[in-house]
């Protein structure tokens, strides 16, 4: 496939994204740090082996993304004991007509007094390389846990992520550094 063999930072939303949400899990303690509303995209071209949502790496599967569960989450996100955004999938940074749209407005609404987490295949220094509006996101968020899941890597015991080779980065942090920052300096497991 043409497309497999392209370059990861080459693949763009514009061209793969059909605006499809796999789920919406309001009010959860498993991604990532406090209670949080998460927002699973579909579609992954990463494929990864062992993938954790294989449905979702369909750009099809699911249903389209609304103005009506944008208001939404943002109206879920207003609870005290909520402590941010996550975004997964899928490929939140393949599907940024959804996720920068939403983003944006959880920016306008609650500032910084809201995280935002994601999740990606991508890593940070690929998504620096890509398309604008992965960078665009990128600086939308606090904590981006990055790079494929790799089998062969897998460790159960690990905070938030699948395999050793993924990393949580502090965003903003590496961002103001030019440099890379690990969120909490590393000290997540
Ligand atoms: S990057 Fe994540 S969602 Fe995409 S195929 Fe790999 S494990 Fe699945």
């Amino acid at each position: 496939m043409i497309l497999i063999k392209s370059l990861p930072i080459t693949w763009t939303a514009e061209a793969l994204s059909k605006g499809y949400i796999a789920d919406y899990k309001p009010y959860n303690f498993v991604d990532g740090e406090g209670v949080r509303c998460s927002l699973y995209v579909s579609g992954c071209p990463f494929a990864c082996r062992g993938c954790y949502n294989k449905a979702a790496q369909d750009f099809s599967y699911g249903q389209p993304y609304t103005k009506e569960l944008e208001d939404q989450i943002i109206e879920d996100l207003k609870a005290d004991y909520c402590q941010g955004l996550t975004l997964l999938g899928g490929e939140p940074f393949l599907n940024t007509q959804v996720t920068l749209s939403l983003c944006k407005r959880v920016r306008e609404v609650f500032g910084s007094s809201k995280d935002i987490w994601s999740w990606s295949g991508y890593t940070y220094q690929e998504l620096m390389k890509s398309s604008q509006d992965k960078i665009d996101l990128l600086e939308l968020i606090d904590v981006l846990v990055d790079g494929r899941f790799v089998e062969a890597k897998k460790d159960l015991n690990l905070a938030f992520r699948g395999s050793s080779n993924q990393k949580i980065i502090d965003v903003q942090k590496t961002l103001a550094a030019d440099e890379l920052v690990l969120w909490k300096d590393g000290n997540y497991d």
